[in-house]
This record gives structure tokens, C-alpha cells and sequence, in this order.
């Protein structure tokens, strides 16, 4: 299908998916435009995770679509999502921890060839100095902070045209929580598009262009950012206030 310039980079329409009989998002649209920053936020269980595995390909779609710059993926395989412009930084990491920083780096460049490889790794030093640093040390051996930077590395070493971010705060230390953020916002600054899913609600509604909230798989609502951050079910049921 041709893409379309003016279209949103990625569009979901009516997805559904299930864990056999148990329905984890039903009837979910949502729009990420081209250079957007969009969050994803909602209560432990309301399906955050699985709206990403559905769309990295790792969950099966029960309904509905999902387009990439136009393209229907619904159906492609975990692979051709990433060739495609897709990636995801899972929830927990998942860093190969007795492989060093810099191997773990590589495997996610490894649907490139060697020369954009090469570029691209430059570009992840460059976003992450002290990883440079750390490059021979195993992966299991730094932070959680570390880890998050080379799980956030690893997935752009595919070159992606969107990010998938699955809670990347999760435990860890308010500084570098605030670090972690940062980076998002420099990423998209840099013109990668990025679907961040977060329960540090406040956060996550501070750096979002656009936001939808997930209750019990579905969306219930959505709104700039900035918007949703003011609005008073929202500050009560994600942000404590
Ligand atoms: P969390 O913030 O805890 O990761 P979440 O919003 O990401 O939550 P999901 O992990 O997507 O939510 O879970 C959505 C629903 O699907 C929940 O009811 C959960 O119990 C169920 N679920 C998730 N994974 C499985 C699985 N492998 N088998 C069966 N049910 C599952």
C-alpha cells in the first residue's frame, strides 16, 4: 500500500486480543502522527502490555487493523514489523545480561548491514556516553538505569520509525527516572516517533504531545498531554491528586 506523507505513522482501528477466553483490549484505536510523542497510560493489568506485544506481532490481533505508514501489518510477522520501522523496548529490560553492553548493542542491529550498523552505533554512544564507557562490561553487571539505556539502545540499533517503550521508569531511582525522560524527549526531538507505555502517569503526560488512557482494555479517553494532566478523573485515578 503507498504511504502517505500526511497520514499518521501508525494507525490501530477496532484491535482486540485475547488469552484464550480472557479479553485484554477490545474495540482500541489509536493514531501515533509522524514525529509524536504519544503516551499510553492506565492501572496495572488494564492491557498496556499487551497492546504493544500486539503490535511488535508477538500477540496475535483477535480484530481489527494496524497500518504503518499506511501498511496493513495486522497480519506480518514479528521480523517484518521490525523491517518495517518497528521496535520495542520490553517491560523489565530484558538485557542479555552475560553478553557485553556493546554485543547487546550489535544484536539489534543485526536485520542492518555492517556499515549502517557502524553509523548507528555512533549515534547510541552519543546518546549514552557512560554505555561507551561501559561498552566490555557484561550487561548484567550495570544499573537498572544502564540497563534501560541499553535496552532503549538495543531497539534503536534497528533504526525504528517507532519506538515502543514499555514502562521504562519502572524501578527505578527518581534521578533517573528523570534521566530516562530525558532521553525520550531527545529521541523524539530527533525525529523518532515514540508510543510510550507508563505508569508514572505524571511523567509521561508532561513530555506527550497526545495521550490515550486504557481502562480494563479499552480507551476511555484521550486528549493533548498537557490536557489530560489538568483533567480532574485524570488526577485523581493516575496521579494521586
Ligand atoms: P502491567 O502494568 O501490570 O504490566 P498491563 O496494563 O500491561 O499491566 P497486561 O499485562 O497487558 O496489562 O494485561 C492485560 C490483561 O491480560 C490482564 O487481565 C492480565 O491478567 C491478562 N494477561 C496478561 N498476560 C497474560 C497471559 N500470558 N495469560 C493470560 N492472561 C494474561
Amino acid at each position: 500500500m503507498a504511504s502517505d506523507p500526511h497520514g499518521p505513522l501508525l494507525q490501530v482501528s477496532g484491535l482486540a486480543a485475547a488469552y484464550g477466553r480472557v479479553r485484554a483490549l477490545e474495540e482500541v484505536s489509536l493514531e501515533v502522527a509522524q514525529g509524536a510523542l504519544v503516551a499510553l497510560i492506565g492501572a496495572n493489568g488494564a492491557g498496556k502490555t499487551t497492546l504493544l506485544r500486539t503490535l511488535s506481532g508477538v500477540q496475535p490481533a483477535a480484530a481489527g487493523a494496524i497500518r504503518l505508514d499506511g501498511a496493513d501489518i495486522t497480519r506480518a510477522r514479528p521480523r517484518e514489523r521490525v523491517r518495517a520501522g518497528l521496535a520495542q523496548v520490553p517491560e523489565g529490560r530484558q538485557v542479555f545480561g552475560p553478553l557485553s553492553v556493546e554485543d547487546n548493542l550489535r544484536l539489534g542491529g543485526i536485520l542492518r548491514d555492517a556499515a549502517s550498523s557502524e553509523r548507528i552505533l555512533e549515534r547510541v554512544w552519543a546518546l549514552f556516553p557512560v554505555l561507551r564507557e561501559k561498552r566490555r562490561l557484561t550487561a548484567g553487571m550495570l544499573s537498572g538505569g544502564q540497563q534501560q539505556m541499553v535496552a532503549i539502545g538495543r531497539a534503536l540499533m534497528t533504526q525504528p520509525r517507532l519506538l515502543l517503550l514499555d514502562e521504562p521508569s519502572m524501578g527505578l531511582a527518581p534521578k533517573l527516572v528523570a534521566e530516562v525522560f530525558a532521553t525520550i524527549r531527545r529521541l523524539r526531538e530527533e525525529g523518532t516517533s515514540v508510543l510510550l507505555v507508563e505508569q508514572n502517569a505524571h511523567a509521561a503526560l508532561s513530555i506527550a504531545d497526545h495521550a490515550y488512557v486504557l481502562e480494563t482494555g479499552r480507551i476511555v479517553m484521550q486528549g493533548p498531554g498537557r490536557e489530560l494532566a489538568g483533567n480532574a478523573q485524570v488526577r485523581e485515578a493516575y496521579l494521586g491528586m
